[in-house]
């Protein structure tokens, strides 16, 4: 998946401004590439998990379709684990199919890490993230 700099900076930010909980929101994407970062709460604030505020993803679906853009990719927050999906993760990846998740993992603050998934019944696929 392509996706500049800046929008990783944006997904960083929200990811530091949520601490200490998990942060979560929706990127979406125009012909496979990264359009716009749409920051979404997190209904249960947690360091373990995340669940989109109901509102929120109405709303931002609501924005993405009329951008004429897709529900390309779903970003959230480790804040002390790898950027890799937990088991929670999985689980919840079954309402999701086809999405790119993309996983920030601020384990290093100092050193934030992100990295994209594909979670399907055939397991976890990681896909590569042309930051440009
Ligand atoms: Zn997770």
């Amino acid at each position: 998946m392509r996706i500049s700099r800046d929008l990783v900076e944006e997904i960083v930010a929200h990811a530091r401004e949520d601490l200490p909980n998990e942060c979560c929101g929706i990127v979406s994407t125009r012909d496979g590439a990264a359009v716009q970062v749409h920051r979404a709460r997190n209904a249960v604030p947690s360091p373990l998990r995340f669940e989109i505020d109901p509102r929120d993803l109405i709303r931002i679906h609501t924005d993405i379709e009329e951008s004429g853009h897709e529900m390309g990719s779903m970003y959230h927050s480790h804040v002390k684990s790898p950027a890799y999906p937990s088991q929670t993760d999985v689980n919840f990846a079954q309402n999701w199919p086809g999405v790119v998740w993309l996983i920030v993992s601020l384990a290093d603050r100092s050193a934030p890490d992100v990295r994209g998934f594909r979670i399907s019944d055939a397991g976890i696929e990681e896909v590569e993230l042309a930051i440009e």
